[in-house]
């Protein structure tokens, strides 16, 4: 988009021509490798975490004038971008606080433009302290039977979570992925509880006999390490995402159980959002686009979607 003669590119898909490429956060879909002249917009977290997963932002900042950064809550660094108060950009956005994430903050815009992943009406989270006490009830159960469980999200968020959530249980292996992105997480005073560090290329015969906890990545179930935790020590495949509200999910991943702890907004959180920043227009972008557009459309905003993502950003300004 185009604000005075300077153009801004939101979470580019690729190369971009633009004085100012903004990056809302380290997932690698995300990532972005920064046009000659062009500077990147993105927290130091963003920044260092972007390093340590091998990505290079180059130069980046985080202050620019006329441009305001807001803390998200999707992950650690994670930020939506307004710019003036002509538009706002959520990047991943959720809507509750979450051990040391906060939620997305919101302020006015004309124009917002919105990720709605879990834009449809049956995808409500339930309260994350449930969730936690039911997955506990869940370990605890294992672990009387000496089985080890193995708790599978993104390394980079999710598995953070994870790791606040369930430290209590001993003892407590970190995937090498995870470990890496707990390491910067502590440099920015997030210090999870240590634990013993479990790197697959040395397969399942490194670990001990259950039980035990692990934090790891999603495991393919056609993986060979997961056949090994399986057949060797009985472990207990659990993942965590919001798609976990759908029956069917668990068997889908091949996990034994699923869980929806989200780094997303649920659906009534998106309205949440929509209505605090209290657009003229919303332009809704990934998952339920076009029904979450709809929804709004028929309580009073204008909506709709962003369906050619990176181009309409710059276009949307012309057309209104
Ligand atoms: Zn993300």
């Amino acid at each position: 988009m185009d604000y005075g003669s300077t153009r801004f590119v939101l979470d580019p898909k690729g190369a971009s021509r633009s004085d100012y490429a903004f990056v809302s956060h380290a997932h690698i879909d995300h990532m972005h490798k920064p046009t000659r002249n062009e500077k990147v917009i993105a927290s130091k977290e963003t920044a260092d975490l972007a390093k340590a997963r091998g990505y290079d932002l180059g130069m980046t900042t985080d202050q620019v004038e006329g441009v305001e950064l807001l803390d998200s809550g999707h992950i650690l660094g994670s930020r939506a971008i307004r710019i003036a108060d002509e538009v706002y950009y959520t990047g991943d956005a959720s809507g509750r606080e979450r051990a040391f994430l906060g939620k997305c903050k919101t302020r006015r815009a004309r124009i917002l433009i919105m990720e709605t992943t879990y834009g449809s009406p049956e995808y409500v989270f339930p309260q994350t302290a449930k969730l936690v006490r039911d997955v506990n009830r869940l370990i605890g159960s294992a672990f009387d039977r000496g089985r080890p469980v193995v708790l599978m999200g993104y390394p980079l968020g999710k598995a953070q979570l994870l790791a606040y959530f369930f430290s209590s249980w001993e003892p407590l292996f970190y995937h090498s992925s995870v470990a890496a992105m707990n390491k910067v997480h502590a440099d920015y005073g997030v210090c999870l509880k240590g634990g013993r560090e479990f790197d697959p290329a040395e397969g399942a015969d490194s670990l001990p006999g259950g039980p035990w906890v692990m934090v790891s990545p999603m495991l393919s179930n056609r993986s060979h390490l997961t056949a090994q935790l399986k057949a060797k020590h009985g472990a207990l495949l659990v993942a965590f995402s919001g798609w976990a509200v759908r029956g069917g999910y668990s068997r889908s991943l091949g996990a034994d159980y699923s869980f929806p702890l989200s780094d997303h907004c649920d659906y009534p959180e998106l309205v949440k959002l929509v209505e605090a920043v209290s657009p003229e227009v919303v332009y809704t972008t990934h998952g339920f686009a076009a029904e979450f557009a709809r929804d709004l459309r028929r309580i009073g905003f204008s909506a709709r979607t962003l369906s050619a993502y990176q181009s309409s950003l710059f276009d949307y300004s012309k057309g209104d």
